[in-house]
């Protein structure tokens, strides 16, 4: 694949933090799946709201609060498009993926499951699509079933289906894990859940900047991802939900907007979506979102697709002749701009704090997915993570890096 559309020089150009130095080398900016670094229009879009017209939306008569309320509800719409949704009100704006997850582990939990009832999560979920779940396990003594991983780094389809039991109540998955940079198969993994009638959570919080996902096609009953992750503000998420589903389900918090009437004795709420936006949104956050998702689709995610593949296997190809090297997850049936690794007995966190003297930065760590570790044997990986912005060059900055740094030990 020969990608000569992205205009990968000027695009960096967009990224002010790109052309910093960090001990006097260029910044070498490979940890994206942590957090992405946001292009000047998002950074622009925050000081624009908050210069011309910053104020509490939904509540206020006023004029710079219509305008607020208007620019929070088409960054709602924006996002619906973005992802394929029916409705804007199966939108919901949450604080991040994990907010999300939670918002969902609970409000399902509390009101759909009883003791002894089952949840099917896999070996390669984030801690965020793990913890939330063992929240209510505790709480409604609900069992968790893991699906095993392979060597490579996969999932099996029949591993899910041996484990779903008329007991099984839901099942909530990554589409793309954080660690091994595998593509599950959601598009089966629903098919067969909706065969058992069980809804799926898919947490899109590392496919959403990197893989075009239609809500509608999916046919997912939840979708989670933050924005931070996609080139957009911190502290803002979004939770998609079936109508059907998010109707059913009972609030996560209580508080302002999220209510119809309120007395001492009874309180009644509010409708989809402002159901489950309890408080102020994040308003400010939601247009530099919106900023963002226009940003991505003027580049075109299918562009950043292909962009990315190429950079991908051009890095994978360029690891693998490093001496020693060993990949932790190499998945066959696709991947996705991240890739673990080790280099003979040098630890990950000595490694990582080496590049980094170089400008390099990368992660190290057990990258919030330490039941992964332990069912690979291991304490933790080097990742480094790509976007659009990065460059065959800064591969090979890091392949020389990390030759310099396996000289050293
Ligand atoms: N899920 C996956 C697969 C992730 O990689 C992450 C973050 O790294 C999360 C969920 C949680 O995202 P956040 O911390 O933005 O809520």
């Amino acid at each position: 694949m020969n990608n000569i559309s992205l205009d990968i020089e000027n695009i960096r150009k967009d990224f002010p933090i790109l052309t910093q130095e960090v001990y006097g080398k260029p910044l070498i900016y490979l940890d994206n799946a942590a957090t992405t670094q946001k292009p000047r229009c998002v950074i622009q879009k925050m000081e624009e709201i908050y210069s011309t017209i910053n104020a509490n939306i939904h509540r206020g008569v006023h004029r710079l609060s219509q305008l607020s309320t208007e620019s929070h509800e088409e960054a709602r719409k924006t996002v619906q498009n973005y992802i394929h949704a029916a409705k804007p009100s199966e939108i919901i704006f949450t604080r991040g993926a994990t907010e999300s997850i939670n918002l969902v582990a609970s409000s399902f939990c509390r009101s759909q499951c009883k003791a002894g009832d089952e949840i099917i999560l896999t070996a390669m979920e984030h801690h965020a699509n793990i913890v939330p779940w063992q929240i209510q396990r505790d709480i409604y003594g609900i069992e968790i079933k893991v699906v095993p991983i392979s060597e490579s780094g996969e999932i099996d389809l029949k591993d899910i289906e041996e484990r779903i039991s008329s007991k099984t109540k839901f099942i909530s998955v990554t589409h793309v894990s954080n660690v091994l940079g595998t593509v599950n198969p959601i598009g089966e993994i629903i098919r067969l859940a909706h065969s058992y009638n069980i809804p799926v959570l898919i947490d899109a919080a590392q496919s959403i900047q990197h893989i075009p996902l239609n809500t509608k096609e999916l046919d997912c009953d939840f979708l989670v991802f933050s924005s931070h992750k996609m080139y957009g503000p911190n502290g803002l998420g979004v939770l998609y939900g079936k109508e059907s589903w998010l109707d059913k389900l009972p609030p996560y918090q209580g508080g302002g907007e999220m209510i119809a009437r309120v007395s001492f004795d009874k309180t009644t709420f509010n409708e989809l979506p402002f159901k489950f936006e309890a408080g102020t949104p994040d308003y400010v956050g939601s247009a530099a979102l919106a900023e963002a998702i226009r940003y991505i689709e003027k580049i075109g995610l299918e562009n950043i697709r292909q962009y990315e593949t190429v950079l991908f296997n051009y890095a994978k190809e360029k690891l693998s002749q490093i001496e020693n090297i060993r990949f932790i997850g190499s998945p066959t049936l696709g991947s996705c701009s991240v890739i673990s690794f080790l280099v003979g007995n040098i630890h990950p966190y000595d490694m990582g704090m080496l590049l980094d003297k170089l400008g390099i930065a990368v992660r190290t760590g057990h990258h919030c997915a330490q039941p992964l570790m332990d069912a690979l044997g291991i304490e933790g990986t080097l990742r480094a993570s790509f976007a659009f912005y990065n460059t065959k060059s800064e591969i090979n900055a890091l392949i020389s890096g990390i030759e310099r740094v396996t000289r050293i030990f």
